[in-house]
């Protein structure tokens, strides 16, 4: 249906061109105008209102506009210091607090904080930094990374080529060379018939050594994994896959780098997803929830080896020939450190751990029903996984679209969730109520039961 004319929709139509959309079917129907929020609840131009049960894009974890402490952090940061940059040594003073925060609540010691603006660039900053070391250490072959099929790191150059996930890389000429795949460690979907989660971590980590000696070790300099991968379909490895994986990486001397772009600041039960998956990274990155979405700021954080290898090859160099104006922009980092002390002050982790048995009894709930072939989920993320067919669990033919029109039946029922493929996604802002993680469910039961009717 076309928008109505000059309606926000009409001109989104008119004026925008949205990312991760089909731009022919926005001009067509118009944009999905949120005007406003309140609390886990965002409303339309037409005032309709919905729970967003994707924190947006899994950053909200604060909820919408209900949290005066940020505005406060960011307007006393524009009266005092509404810019400046980290070139040269100069720096702003909340940006040095915020990497000292940073570097004292990492999970394994690290060493030094760097600031991005996006998950997308923190990756792609991560590759560069991993190519810059290993010039610097003599070891120039040393260079090729490892990342997992579905893996989501972005959409940059070198992090869309670390994102396994073929839309990403048709007709941009990616990856890029030198991006080796290996196993997702999603067990209902690559597991062998009878074969343990075990079993499955044990043939993962095999099949990570293979690919290693066949391309040989001194060829590969690192790994990329999301502790548990988001948008590749919230996807939570066995138990002991991170222990399997980290021992091959640990005896080829392979960097492990810990994309902690959703899964970082309480998602998953813990601060960090590396906490909850026993994952001991050497580089972590992070984004998102780092300011609860409310201003854009990323960071990398490197550990104490690799951030001698970037001095001295930055000493040799003169430089670390490598900045973006906006690294620790003062405003988004004073947002970031009073995120990050809202988040102590209100206990979030507690609050997430105390949440996720509700959350995972009713994200069980649907486990029994015909068309639901797999419910995972950890902390406040989780996932519902449609099938054709329960038993031999077949897919529903891609033509159908089955994930992506629950999407927008959804919002008849006032409910945003997300779509990958047929997994549907849930991940509400943390501060969303025990009452509110039922309603959520209630919403999401009758549009399944409308998707139901559909497929009948
Ligand atoms: N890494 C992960 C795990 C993500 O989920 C995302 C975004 O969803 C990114 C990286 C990229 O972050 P951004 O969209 O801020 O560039």
């Amino acid at each position: 249906m076309s928008p109505r004319p000059n309606s926000l929709a009409a001109r989104d139509a008119a004026f925008h061109l949205h990312g991760y959309t089909n731009a022919q079917k926005n001009e067509q129907e118009g944009g999905f105008v949120i005007t406003r929020g309140k609390g886990i609840y965002v409303y339309d131009e037409n005032g309709k209102e919905y729970l967003d049960g994707m924190a947006a894009l899994w950053c909200s974890g604060l909820g919408f506009g209900e949290e005066p402490r940020l505005t406060q952090a960011a307007v006393k940061q524009m009266q005092e210091l509404p810019f400046y940059h980290t070139f040269t040594q100069k720096v702003a003073s909340v940006t040095v607090e915020l990497a000292e925060k940073l570097v004292n609540l990492a999970p394994v010691p690290m060493s030094k904080a760097y600031f991005c603006n996006s998950g997308s660039e923190a990756n792609d900053t991560v590759v560069k930094m991993i190519w810059y070391i290993n010039n610097g250490l003599g070891r120039p072959q040393k260079k090729k990374i490892i990342s997992r099929t579905k893996a989501y790191h972005g959409v940059t150059v070198a992090a869309a080529s670390l994102t396994g996930l073929p839309g990403l890389h048709i007709d941009f000429d990616l990856p890029i060379a030198g991006i080796l795949r290996t196993d997702c460690p999603h067990h209902y979907r690559f597991g062998n018939p009878g074969e343990s989660e075990e079993d499955f971590a044990t043939r993962c980590a095999e099949s990570l050594e293979k690919l290693i000696l066949r391309e040989g070790p001194d060829t590969i300099a690192a790994m990329f994994a999301e502790p548990v991968m988001g948008a590749g379909g919230v996807i939570i490895p066995p138990k002991t896959y991170f222990a399997k994986i980290q021992a091959v990486l640990k005896k080829y001397d392979i960097l492990l780098v810990a994309d902690e772009v959703i899964c970082g600041f309480g998602r998953t039960g813990n601060f960090w997803g590396s906490q909850t998956m026993g994952v001991t990274p050497d580089i972590m990155t992070m984004a998102k929830q780092l300011s609860a979405g409310v201003l854009p700021i990323a960071a990398v954080l490197v550990n104490q080896r690799v951030y001698e290898a970037l001095r001295d090859n930055s000493a040799k160099n003169t430089v670390f020939g490598h900045g973006i104006t906006y690294s620790g922009h003062p405003v988004c980092a004073a947002v970031a450190l009073e995120t990050l002390k809202i988040y102590e002050e209100r206990k979030i982790v507690d609050r997430v751990r105390a949440l996720e048995p509700v959350f995972l009894r009713e994200l069980q709930r649907f486990r029994e029903h015909p068309l639901v072939g797999e419910c995972r989920g950890v902390g406040l993320v989780g996932a519902i996984e449609l099938v054709k067919d329960k038993a031999t669990r077949q897919s529903f033919d891609a033509s159908l679209a089955v994930g992506p029109n629950l999407v927008r039946i959804a919002h008849n029922h006032g409910l945003i969730i997300r779509a990958v493929g047929d997994s549907l996604a849930f991940c509400p802002p943390m501060v969303i109520s025990e009452a509110e993680v039922v309603d959520m469910f209630v919403r999401f039961e009758k549009s399944l039961a409308d998707v139901a009717e559909w497929l009948k």
